[in-house]
């Protein structure tokens, strides 16, 4: 840049309005493009917490906690990356064009949805009723009849399990 151009420029700057503000007293309306990544927006409705977002955000901005219904970010952690809005699988999560507002105070943003209780498991479902299915046919089910040489060898176990029995503690009054 030749000498004359600098003079030029230096001399107009020092009667024309600064191009810059005093921040943060004085603050200017921050801009926004239309393809600009400025924060993440939440589609709720379509929302089902699943989580992916979650654990698709590397810098750990987004909470999602499907039990209480809460889906949270802190847009002061986001780096505006878009990696949660490719993973969702609902395509709920956009990128608004406006900048998260300046602010002292950082927080996070909760977004609340009632979710519908998850039913029970299949294989839960099918304990269930086999336990039932099990009991009801205990229940309806007489007992078998034994043949004589059956009863005659049920008596002799019981029999031998007794004497075993006496035994055992006959022993044990020995030893005492
Ligand atoms: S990935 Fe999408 S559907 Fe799943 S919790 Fe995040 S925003 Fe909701
Ligand atoms: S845009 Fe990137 S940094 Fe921001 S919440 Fe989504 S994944 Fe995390």
């Amino acid at each position: 840049m030749g000498g004359f151009k600098l003079g030029k420029m230096t001399l107009r700057s020092l009667f024309s309005k600064p191009a810059t503000v005093q921040y943060p007293a004085e603050q200017v309306p921050a801009r926004s493009y239309e393809a600009m990544r400025g924060h993440v927006i939440n589609d709720l409705d379509v929302c089902i917490l699943c989580g992916m977002c979650q654990r698709a955000c590397p810098v750990g901005a987004i909470v999602v906690d499907r039990k209480a219904g809460d889906w949270i970010i802190n847009p002061y952690e986001c780096v505006q990356c878009a990696r949660c809005v490719h993973e969702c699988p609902k395509k709920c999560l956009s990128m608004g064009a406006d900048p998260t507002p300046v602010t002292a105070k950082l927080g996070t943003v909760t977004m609340h949805k009632d979710m519908p209780a998850k039913p029970a498991r299949p294989a839960a479902k099918a304990a269930e009723a086999k336990a039932a299915a099990v009991g009801a046919g205990a229940a309806a089910k007489p007992k078998p009849k034994l043949t004589p040489e059956q009863e005659a060898r049920v008596a002799a176990a019981r029999a031998k399990k007794e004497a075993a029995k006496k035994a055992a503690e006959a022993e044990a009054g020995q030893e005492g």
